[in-house]
């Protein structure tokens, strides 16, 4: 049975770009309730641990500097299906490939900058939740 929680971060670069209204509103349009949001700011430790699996690919440096290199939105969102019909909304990870009307396609950069994350299982939308927030943080 599919979860009804995902976790997901706008980026440094799209947050300081002041996209973060925009994407909050597109979050509630498309029917997400917010159960727990904080800005923050990773260092290269903890970056490097959320992105511990793709610790052997080529771009994980550069990925570990650009998720530290300034404040992240990071949220807890609820919805029924949540994990998948927030990737739908968010797009393809490369944002060349992302469908027309998503936030990737909308506020991307290039394909490291690109606007959010979402996790991509309901396993991993646990742990990422739990990697930001207490239980008191949650409501
Ligand atoms: P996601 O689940 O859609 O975020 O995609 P992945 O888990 O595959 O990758 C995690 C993050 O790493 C992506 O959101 C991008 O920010 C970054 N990334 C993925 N692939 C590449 C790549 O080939 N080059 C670079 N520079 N960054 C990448």
């Amino acid at each position: 049975m599919a979860g009804k929680q995902t976790f997901t971060m706008i980026k440094p670069s799209t947050f300081s770009a002041n996209h973060t209204g925009a994407i909050l509103k597109m979050i509630n349009e498309a029917g997400f309730t917010l159960k727990a949001m904080k800005i923050t700011k990773l260092s290269a430790e903890q970056a490097g641990a959320f992105y511990e699996v793709h610790k052997e690919r080529p771009f994980y440096a550069d990925l570990v500097q650009f998720m530290s290199s300034g404040p992240i939105v990071a949220a807890v969102l609820e919805k029924e299906n949540a994990v998948e019909d927030y990737r739908k909304l968010i797009g393809a990870t490369n944002p060349a490939n992302a469908a027309e009307g998503t936030i990737r396609k909308l506020f991307a950069i290039n394909l490291q900058e690109n606007a959010v994350h979402g996790s991509d299982s309901d396993e991993n939308a646990i742990i990422e939740s739990d990697f930001f927030f207490s239980k008191t943080e949650r409501f």
